[in-house]
Order: structure tokens, then C-alpha cells, then sequence
């Protein structure tokens, strides 16, 4: 599969294990144009459509200071995908990729990232450009980019640790 819930010439399904190994939890909702995985970006864009993402209580007040970063990474749960292919065929041609070689939504954990244009805080929501997500995708996390974070805690030694020595 990958776009919607075939199975596609040489891929290959596994039986997955029961989902037990962490619990999350769900800490907002993202609401996009897109209804129809058909329709959806295969990639956000920077100079894509406006969309928002609302932060459910307890979890507002952890919003402050957001708006001092232009992006932001973004985590979400692409809970419309399958989970069980270990090979893909991305262009349905019979040639098929392993699941952690692509970025594609069908994998044992469907997490999807995107690094977001950060437009608008308005209270509990986000609006951002970016996303690449079916509307009312569920939000896992959202974090500063990593290019513009600078760590507000002092340095530790393994942040001056380089080269080999390791296990
Ligand atoms: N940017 C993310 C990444 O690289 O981790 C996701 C990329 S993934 C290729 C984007 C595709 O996932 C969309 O084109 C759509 O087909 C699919 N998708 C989006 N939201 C989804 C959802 N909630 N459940 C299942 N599939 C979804």
C-alpha cells in the first residue's frame, strides 16, 4: 500500500506485534485542507496552504516561547495508515523499497515529521504552513527546529566528545 490500503505487486506484509511498547498521548489535533490522501502533498511546503494546529488542555501553557522560533518541527500520528509492510512499491511497478529507506506513512509506527513556517500563535492554536497531513491528524509533539535551537541548559561532556571511543 501507500496511498490508500492495497497491497501492491512484491510488496510484503508482516504479521506486527501487539502495539504495547509506549503509550502516548495525544496532545492536539491538525486541521488541514485535505480530506483524501489522494489530494494530500507527498511533502509540505513552506508556501503551501495555512493550517492549524490546536492544543488540547493541560497542555497550553507549554506554547510559551514558541513564537520566538520561525519554524518548528512537528510530530504527528498518521493514524489512517497500515502498519505491516516491511517492502513497498512506491510507484506501484513492482520495485520494491524497505519501509525505513522511505518516508512514506505506512510504517510500525506511523509517525510523520515536518519542519513547519510558523505564521500565527492565537491562544491554544498554531497556524502554520507546511504540513503534508489528512485533516484531523493527531499531534504527538512540536519542538523548535533544530537549526535555530540553541540548548538554554549548560553544555555537558558529551557535547565536546568526538571521534571514536564509543561501544
Ligand atoms: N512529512 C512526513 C514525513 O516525512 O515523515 C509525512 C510524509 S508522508 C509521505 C505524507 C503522506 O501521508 C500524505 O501524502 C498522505 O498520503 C499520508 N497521510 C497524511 N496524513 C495521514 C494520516 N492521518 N493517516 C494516514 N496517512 C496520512
Amino acid at each position: 500500500m501507500v496511498r490508500e490500503n492495497e497491497i501492491r505487486d512484491n510488496e510484503v506484509a508482516v504479521e506486527p506485534p501487539t502495539a504495547s511498547d509506549a503509550g502516548l498521548t495525544f496532545i492536539g489535533r491538525i486541521s488541514t485542507p485535505w480530506t483524501s490522501r489522494m489530494e494530500t502533498p507527498r511533502q509540505g511546503r513552506h508556501d503551501g496552504p495555512l493550517c492549524r494546529i490546536e492544543i488540547f488542555d493541560p497542555w497550553v501553557p507549554a506554547l510559551t516561547g514558541v513564537e520566538a522560533f520561525e519554524r518548528l518541527e512537528i510530530l504527528y500520528w498518521l493514524d489512517r495508515s497500515r502498519r505491516d509492510l516491511v517492502l513497498q512499491s512506491p510507484a506501484s511497478n513492482g520495485k520494491v523499497h524497505g519501509t525505513f529507506s522511505l518516508r512514506s506513512p505506512v510504517r510500525p509506527n506511523p509517525i510523520g515529521t515536518s519542519i513547519v513556517k510558523l505564521e500565527a500563535v492565537e491562544g491554544a492554536v498554531l497556524l502554520v504552513r507546511g504540513l503534508d497531513c489528512l485533516d484531523g491528524t493527531p499531534l504527538l509533539d512540536l519542538k523548535p527546529d533544530r537549526t535555530l535551537f540553541k540548548p538554554i541548559a549548560p553544555p555537558q561532556p558529551g557535547d565536546f566528545q568526538t571521534g571514536d571511543g564509543g561501544t
